[in-house]
């Protein structure tokens, strides 16, 4: 039976009243083109509505996909000088900031994040991207290499060819941005599989690609499930390299695919179960206030979520108290009112997930401190949730809820604390608070994760790479590190004869 199929663009309405125009075709080779799987609903997470149907990428729509970049690649896109690569990558952010309340808003309806957020934090922070990858793109070089007076040995950084992404719905323009600039600015072409969550911003980004002028087939979006969609991207022999964020579940699988295909170079950025110390001597308002930031931003739905707090014993009630206090502050409601900070969860599945953690929590023997509710009866909304007296053993304390749910237990001296916190299979990323620098230093080292703040929880910067340890992944996103993971190195070794 032949698929079911569509025009590429339908108007929705946001719930601001705004009149979109979406495009809803896989982009391959600078077109939108019908794709041969189903169709995929993409449902509003506000008012539980089909906002409208995309297509999805068979095997041979990802072929076609991969062939055009790889063609794309090796006839056009390593032709072009870097300093032009630069170029079009400053423009393609140029454009995003012309057309970021359009981007915010498809981010608010298709995720459910609050628009505000959306427009200010993510787009913000993806133009930011764009920019300073475009910077590097005519900076990246090898080295001459001193071996012998009769031997001229240089090391040339040079691109992999084709890149495959496969990202999550969490941060859908954000988790692309990580991926596009470096691999562009590093001279590769790419093929991005979106989540079958939210692909709709990805579809506007791509309109923008072609308006900046990009080469066709240096840029492919497509979108459809993992087990079909991914899986043949992520085992396709053309590809020489999968960039992957998502959980640690499919992470191996992405591990297996490739193994099982051509070796191809991976990049895997995982789950976590993050953990937040505050001592006794911290600043307990600012411990209170980066914490709980730390874990509800985004609806917890982020992979760094400071989930896990540990709190030294003597100053639990007080700091208890204080945290509380600000998850009792944030306003959840429709991502289109302005006073929102948190809309809802994304999607029925994450939802249900998230309320049977919270059962889970109670029936374990955790202390129900704070929210655990459901807000209203329409649209997938949690109130911000804390449990108290938890243990490490619980599964509220070591599985990833990805919820706005957090599960604070005590320590007594900062030895236990960092123990507990790195009893986890997870090491993404952590955060201590204290007014002592040595403590802070201490406990930093410490830490088995790829990131740590101190007294400040979820402060990024494009220059500043971020990436996991143990079962969060491998391989770093963002700032100069990035470059290392989108480029191979080459030595050349020439006899010179004088
Ligand atoms: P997920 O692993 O279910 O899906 C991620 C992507 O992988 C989606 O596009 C999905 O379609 C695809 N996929 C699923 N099965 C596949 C397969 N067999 N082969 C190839 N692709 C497949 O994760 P999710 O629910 O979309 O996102 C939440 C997870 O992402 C959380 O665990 C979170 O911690 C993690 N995450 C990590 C980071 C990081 O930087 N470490 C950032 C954001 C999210």
């Amino acid at each position: 039976m032949a698929a079911e199929t569509q025009a590429d663009i339908q108007t929705i309405k946001t719930q601001s009243g705004q009149t979109l125009e979406v495009h809803t075709h896989l982009f391959i080779n600078n077109e939108f083109v019908a794709g041969h799987g189903p169709l995929i609903e993409t449902i509003n997470p506000t008012t539980e509505e089909v906002i409208c149907k995309v297509h999805s990428a068979t095997e041979e729509d990802v072929n076609a996909a991969v062939e055009a970049a790889y063609a794309s690649y090796k006839n056009v896109w390593s032709k072009v000088t870097p300093a032009d690569r630069g170029i079009l990558i400053n423009k393609l952010a140029d454009l995003m900031e012309r057309d970021q309340d359009e981007l915010a808003a498809l981010e608010a309806i298709d995720n459910g994040k609050a628009f505000s957020v959306a427009r200010d934090d993510d787009i913000a922070g993806c133009i930011g991207c764009y920019r300073y990858f475009a910077g590097w793109a005519d900076k990246i070089h090898g080295k001459v290499i001193d071996t012998s007076p009769d031997q001229l040995v240089y090391t040339r950084h040079e691109a992999l060819g084709v890149v495959g992404a496969i990202i999550p719905w969490n941060y859908p323009l954000m988790m692309a941005a990580w991926k596009f600039a470096p691999a562009l600015a590093a001279g590769n072409s790419i093929v991005m599989k979106t989540s079958e969550l939210t692909p709709l911003s990805a579809y506007k980004f791509a309109a923008l690609v072609k308006e900046a002028g990009f080469p066709a087939g240096v840029v492919n979006i497509i979108t459809g499930y993992g087990h079909i969609t991914g899986s043949a991207l992520a085992s396709h022999r053309r590809v020489s390299k999968m960039a992957f964020t998502g959980s640690t579940v499919t992470g191996r699988r992405i591990m297996e695919s490739s193994s099982s295909s051509n070796l191809k170079k991976l990049q895997l950025e995982l789950g976590g179960k993050s953990a937040q110390i505050v001592c006794a001597d911290a600043d307990l308002k600012n411990a209170a206030k980066h914490a709980a930031a730390g874990i509800f931003n985004n609806h917890g739905q982020s992979c760094n979520a400071g989930s896990r707090i540990f709190v030294q014993e003597s100053v639990a009630k007080e700091f208890i108290d204080l945290f509380t206090e600000q998850a009792k502050a944030i306003v959840v409601g429709c991502p289109f009112k302005d006073e929102t900070n948190q809309g809802p969860q994304v999607s029925k599945g994450q939802f249900d997930k998230i309320m049977n953690y919270i059962k889970i929590g109670q029936e374990e023997g955790a202390t129900l401190h704070f929210g655990g509710e459901r807000v209203g009866d329409k649209g997938y909304f949690i109130t911000p949730t804390v449990f108290t007296n938890c243990k490490n053993d619980m599964t509220i304390m070591r599985e990833e809820i990805f919820g706005p749910v957090v599960a604070i237990g005590t320590f007594t001296d900062v030895e236990e604390a960092i123990e507990l916190a790195n009893d986890n299979e997870y090491g993404l990323a952590a955060g201590v608070y204290t007014s002592n620098h040595s403590t802070a230093i201490k406990v930093s080292n410490a830490l088995l994760a790829g990131s740590v703040w101190v007294n400040c929880y979820d402060l990024f910067n494009n220059s500043v790479p971020f990436g996991g340890y143990k079962q969060s992944g491998f391989g770093k996103e963002l700032g100069k590190y990035a470059l290392l993971e989108y480029t191979q190195v080459k030595s050349v070794i020439t006899l010179v004869d004088f």
